[in-house]
C-alpha cells in the first residue's frame, strides 16, 4: 500500500487534534481531574517534538552555512546578502501596511461608535505574573543590539541562547575561510561539513516522522485550553488581524511568486505544507526552521547554498505576519483609548513595527514585548497588553506561518535572481 504523503498525515492529525481538544474540554466540565491527565498527556508529547526540533536548530544552521559557503568558495556572499536583506525589508514593511488598512477599514477600537476602551475593561486589565511568566526570556533586541548580536563575544553561548545571527555569522566565516586553507585541509573540511550537513537533514526527516503526533498533542492542547469563547468581545480585533494575515498569505504573496519569481503558488503551497503546519502548531520560527529548510530544500528544490542562509536569517529577521500583528494590535488600543488614528500616527506605527520585527525572537508570543515597547510611545500603559495576551494564542500559531511562509517566498525570489531553475524540471518539488 502506498504510503500518505507527510503533509497529509500531519493536516489528518490536525483535524483529529480539533476534535480531541473539544472532546477534552467537555470531559473537563464533568470530570476536571481526568481532563486535566489528558492536558498533561498532550503537553508531555508536544514538548517532546519542540525539543526535538530545537535540538536540531544549531548544528543545522552551522553546518548547513557552512557547508553552503564552503561549496562556492564564498564567493558572491555580500550580493546574496544585500539582496536577501532588501526583500525581507521590503516585504515586512508591506506587511506592516496591510496591517494598516485593515485596521483602517475594520476599526477595531471602536464598538458601536465608541472607543472600546471600558467595555473591554481595559483599565482593569494588569499585566500581572502571568504575562511576565508567558513573556519571560523573550528577549527583544534593538536594531542597534541586533548589529552588536552579529558578532559574538562567545559563540557558545550565543548558540546556547538561540542567538542565531551570531552563530550565522560564526559559521559563515568558517565556510568562507575553510576554503583559503591548503587544498589538503579544505577538502577535507568540505567533506567534512557537507557530510554534517547531510546527517543532521537525516536526523530532521526523522523527527518529521514524528510531526503528526506532535501537532496532534499540540493543538489538541490549545483548543482544550482555549476554546473560543474569549475571543467573542475582541471579534473585531481578531478580524482585523486574520484579515490581514490572509491577505498577506493569499494575495501580496502570491504576487510576489507569480510577478518578481514567475513561479506558480499553488506549487509553493504544497511543497511548504508541512513547514506550514508545523508552524502553526509549534507557535515558533526557530522550532520550525529545521522544517522549513527541509521543505525548501527537497520540496522546493532550491539550492543549499541559498537555503543555507536565507531562512536563518529570515527565522530572525523577517517577520511579515509579526509586523503586520504588532500594527493591529497598537493601533486597536490606540484607538479603543480614544485617540484618533492619524495618518502620521498610523505611519509611525507601521515603521515602529517593522523596525522591532527584526529584534522580536523567533518564539511564542515574542512580539507581546515589542507592542508593550511601542505602546509607551504614545502614552498607553503596558497593562493593556494583557488583553492582547489574553487572546494571543491563535494569532500567535497564524501569524508563525505567515513569518516562515515569507522567509520561504523569500529563498524562492532569491534563488531565481540566482539562476535557478525552481519547481523545473530538475527539481524535486511535488506535482
Ligand atoms: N511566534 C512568532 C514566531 O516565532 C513570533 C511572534 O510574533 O510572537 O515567529
Amino acid at each position: 500500500m502506498r504510503k500518505l504523503q507527510l503533509h497529509w498525515q500531519i493536516l489528518i492529525a490536525f483535524i483529529c487534534a480539533i476534535i480531541l481538544g473539544f472532546i477534552t474540554r467537555a470531559i473537563g466540565a464533568a470530570n476536571p481531574g481526568l481532563a486535566e491527565t489528558l492536558l498533561q498527556g498532550y503537553n508531555f508529547v508536544g514538548t517532546l517534538f519542540i525539543n526535538a526540533l530545537k535540538m536540531l536548530i544549531v548544528p543545522l544552521i552551522f553546518f548547513s552555512i557552512g557547508a553552503g559557503v564552503a561549496n562556492t568558495g564564498g564567493q558572491h556572499f555580500g550580493r546574496l546578502g544585500g539582496k536577501t536583506l532588501l526583500y525581507y525589508v521590503c516585504t515586512s514593511g508591506l506587511a506592516a501596511l496591510i496591517g494598516v488598512l485593515m485596521v483602517a477599514i475594520v476599526q477595531p477600537g471602536i464598538v458601536n461608535g465608541q472607543p472600546a476602551r471600558e467595555m473591554l475593561g481595559l483599565d482593569q486589565q494588569e499585566l500581572g505574573a502571568t504575562f511576565e511568566e508567558r513573556i519571560e526570556g523573550r528577549s527583544f533586541a534593538d536594531l542597534k543590539d541586533v548589529f552588536i548580536s552579529m558578532v559574538p563575544p562567545n559563540v557558545v553561548k550565543a548558540a546556547a541562547e538561540g542567538q542565531m545571527l551570531g552563530l550565522i555569522f560564526f559559521s559563515i566565516l568558517l565556510g568562507f575561510f575553510s576554503t583559503r586553507l591548503e587544498k589538503q585541509h579544505s577538502e577535507f573540511l568540505r567533506t567534512f561539513l557537507d557530510s554534517m550537513f547531510q546527517l543532521m537533514m537525516q536526523i530532521t526527516h526523522w523527527v518529521m516522522m514524528f510531526a503528526p503526533l506532535g501537532v496532534l498533542a499540540l493543538v489538541a492542547r490549545v483548543i482544550a485550553e482555549t476554546g473560543f469563547d474569549t475571543f467573542i468581545p475582541l471579534a473585531k480585533f481578531l478580524t482585523a488581524v486574520f484579515g490581514g494575515l490572509l491577505l498577506h498569505m493569499f494575495v501580496l504573496m502570491p504576487l510576489v511568486l507569480v510577478f518578481v519569481a514567475r513561479v506558480n503558488p499553488i506549487r509553493h503551497y504544497q511543497a511548504m505544507a508541512p513547514a506550514m503546519l508545523t508552524a502553526f502548531s509549534t507557535s515558533s520560527s526557530a522550532a520550525t526552521l529545521p522544517v522549513t529548510m527541509d521543505c525548501v530544500e527537497n520540496r522546493a528544490g532550491i539550492s543549499n547554498r541559498v537555503t543555507s542562509f536565507v531562512l536563518p536569517m529570515g527565522a530572525t529577521v523577517n517577520m511579515d505576519g509579526t509586523a503586520l500583528f504588532e500594527v493591529v494590535a497598537v493601533l486597536f488600543l490606540v484607538q479603543a483609548y480614544g485617540e484618533p488614528l492619524t495618518f502620521v500616527t498610523m505611519i509611525s506605527v507601521a515603521i515602529l513595527a517593522l523596525v522591532t520585527s527584526i529584534g522580536v525572537a523567533a518564539v511564542p508570543s515574542a512580539s507581546l514585548v515589542a507592542i508593550v515597547l511601542i505602546l509607551g510611545n504614545f502614552g498607553i500603559p503596558a497593562s493593556a497588553a494583557a488583553l492582547i495576551l489574553a487572546i494571543d494564542r491563535l494569532p500567535d500559531m497564524t501569524r508563525t506561518v505567515n513569518n516562515i511562509f515569507g522567509d520561504s517566498v523569500g529563498a524562492v525570489v532569491i534563488a531565481k535572481s540566482e539562476g535557478e531553475d525552481i519547481y523545473g524540471s530538475g527539481s524535486s518539488a511535488p506535482a
